[in-house]
């Protein structure tokens, strides 16, 4: 007879190493809310006993907001005409990882909408090039700057970035047609060759998805799961959908979970990857922490091993709008890590701030490969 999903968590606590079936996947997502306490400890559990209670500070700098796509979810997309659009400049980005360098931060995120012009790519090579030749390998550097083509991404890797986040937002390929236009820019098939692209090009892969919008289901949450494991990834974050008022989604939001719903259905999908995927890096993501003021903590509590405190300058920052609800905060990361720590060591856990930050999931897999495993 076969485990009950309940059970299975039970002996995975206890240190047994029971596969989570689609059925044990779409089961815990969708029971109620005694299975949560269950879920975060066999989360919580695994994570300590691979990874230890280590943060990774990965510091974000959201280096521009103009965007060519137009999803149907986003504050970015290009159809918002009322968001005045920034670049930052070369200087400003370097000056930001110099500001999150002076608090220990070695693991930095560069994140933008889609552009594909040669100089959005060109001042991305040209920060790469200045903190190799500034910092070597003591900084890891994390790009998420949309579907690229193959050249690009092999540029970029040249000059230095190894770790590429690229959500897939929707492993179900009916559920991402819907959330985005139906032009030949948001083809599922792209974003697919793109993530193929990202790993034969020697990139760590990062990808994730949305959770909560409106028509999906918990199947379709559990075939997410699957499909992250079956790509082998080695970092993902899990943005809760958060509704941006001027996006054609909000119009939708009654066929959506509630907010808490989704803020619990994001940390049930963190707990379910850290079991399926020990060893990879989760990240406790801005959104989350948007929709729960204890979203980092919480997503800690529930396999996350990486918070994300923000380097954009604020002059920037309230424009980087992808959702509802960004609100202004001072240019202080020796605060933000401060209270980082706090949180940290309130649950028991290290901001280990000083590390680059490659997933051990990925430094696993190139070991293995060396060994013609
Ligand atoms: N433009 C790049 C990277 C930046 S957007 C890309 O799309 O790949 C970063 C992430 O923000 C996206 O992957 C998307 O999942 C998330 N996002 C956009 N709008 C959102 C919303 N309304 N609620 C929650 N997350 C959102
Ligand atoms: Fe652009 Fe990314 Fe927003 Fe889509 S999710 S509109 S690609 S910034």
């Amino acid at each position: 007879m076969s485990l009950l999903v309940e059970e299975k968590l039970e002996k995975l606590v206890q240190g047994g190493t029971e596969t989570l079936t689609k059925r044990d996947l779409t089961d815990a997502l969708s029971m109620g809310p005694s299975i949560d306490g269950l879920l975060a400890r066999a989360a919580h559990t695994v994570l300590l006993r691979t990874l230890g209670p280590g943060v990774c500070p990965t510091g974000i700098i959201e280096i521009s907001n103009s965007c060519q796509k137009n999803c149907l979810y986003c504050g970015l997309r290009r159809g918002n005409s009322t968001l005045p659009r920034y670049h930052m400049t070369v200087e400003e980005i370097v000056s930001a990882i110099e500001n999150g360098w002076r608090h220990g931060i070695r693991s930095f995120l560069l994140q933008s909408g889609e552009l594909l012009g040669e100089a959005h790519a060109g001042s991305v090579v040209e920060v790469l090039r200045r903190v190799a030749g500034r910092w070597g390998d003591e900084a890891g550097m994390v790009l998420s700057i949309g579907e690229l083509p193959r050249r690009t991404l092999e540029e970029l890797g040249k000059a230095g970035a190894h770790r590429y986040l690229l959500r897939i937002e929707t492993s179900e390929q009916e559920l991402y047609n819907r959330i985005h236009p139906k032009d030949g820019l948001h083809r599922f098939g792209a974003r697919l060759q793109c993530l193929a692209d990202l790993g034969e090009t020697g990139w760590q892969v990062g990808s994730g998805v949305l959770v909560g919008v409106p028509w999906q289901t918990v199947e379709s949450l559990a075939s997410d799961l699957l499909f992250l494991r079956d790509r082998d990834i080695d970092m993902c974050g899990f943005h809760p959908w958060i509704e941006h008022s001027d996006s054609p989604l909000a119009e939708y939001r009654d066929l959506a979970p509630e907010r808490e719903a989704r803020v619990r259905l994001t940390l049930r999908m963190t707990a379910l990857l850290r079991l399926m995927m020990p060893d990879i890096d989760i990240y406790a993501t801005t959104a989350l922490q948007m929709l729960d003021p204890d979203g980092p903590e919480k997503g800690l509590l529930h396999g996350a091993n990486v918070l994300m405190p923000g380097l954009t300058p604020s002059k920037y920052r309230l424009n980087y709008r992808l959702f509802d609800g960004r609100t202004a905060v001072p240019d202080d990361p020796g605060r933000v890590m401060a209270a980082m720590t706090a949180r940290c060591s309130a649950i028991g856990r290290k901001l280990m701030p000083g590390e680059p930050g490659d997933p051990l999931h990925y430094i696993r897999r190139i070991l293995s490969v060396r060994a013609g495993g």
